[in-house]
């Protein structure tokens, strides 16, 4: 484990982002295999894909979020190992940091491969598996594609089954599932960039928001677990 996020720890300075640094301590295993999907708007907007084995979030970027719809396939690009602990943060990394930006957590949920032999099916780039969270559920897979991009270039994309739906997800469940916030919220409340979070809230989400006459009192779920930069400005 400590091999695997050795990247992860390259590309951080944790004096100065609150992102957790990953503790050497493998969670117990459990049945349940942990998944999330954090929309991250970073230089660009993308949503970080991650599931939880062997000590780890295995972890692509899905630069345009997944989608229900099986006859999309939305590209994921592979990239490095991230702390499980990782799964819980929601909130601003600073700007002129790695990933500097919006951080929320879109979806989360357990996982289960069809197959236990989830090294194989890496290796082989083909992984089929089945989601429970609150916005993707049913089966899906992952395949990489061949020749692009030295190996990191994958597809994501959604299995037929009862979960599958040309609904656009992303635009019409934008919130947080931890905190209901959508990410101009996160940033305003977390002393990041609200301007650059704002561009990438649904603009019919956000105007509903300014329309709400609830919204400065609007009761959200509050996720003590999840972390928070301590920032008071
Ligand atoms: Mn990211």
């Amino acid at each position: 484990m400590t091999v695997a996020l050795e990247e992860y720890r390259r590309k951080r300075r944790f004096g100065v982002t609150t992102e957790p640094k990953g503790v050497a301590k493998p969670r117990k295993r459990t049945k349940k295999l942990r998944f999330v999907v954090q929309k991250h708007r970073a230089g660009q907007l993308h949503y970080d894909f991650r599931l939880e084995w062997d000590g780890v979030l295995l972890s692509w970027a899905v630069p345009k979020g997944p989608s229900l719809d099986p006859s999309v396939k939305r590209l994921a690009m592979h990239v490095e190992d991230h702390p499980v602990e990782y799964a819980k943060f929601e909130g601003v990394i600073p700007a002129g940091e790695y990933g500097g930006g919006t951080v929320m957590i879109w979806d989360q949920g357990t996982w289960t491969p069809d197959d236990p032999d989830v090294a194989k099916h890496l290796a082989k780039g083909d992984l089929k598996f089945t989601l429970d969270g609150e916005k993707l559920s049913g089966s899906w897979v992952l395949v990489r594609t061949r020749g692009y991009q030295g190996g990191q270039s994958w597809l994501l994309i959604k299995h037929r089954d009862d979960a599958a739906s040309t609904a656009d997800i992303a635009t019409e469940a934008p919130r947080s599932v931890v905190s209901d916030r959508l990410l101009a919220e996160i940033a305003f409340e977390e002393g990041g960039d609200v301007r650059q979070a704002v561009s990438a809230d649904p603009p019919s989400a956000v105007e509903a928001a300014l329309r709400d006459p609830r919204t400065k009192t609007r009761k959200r779920k509050r996720a003590p677990a999840v972390w928070h930069s301590n920032r008071t400005k």
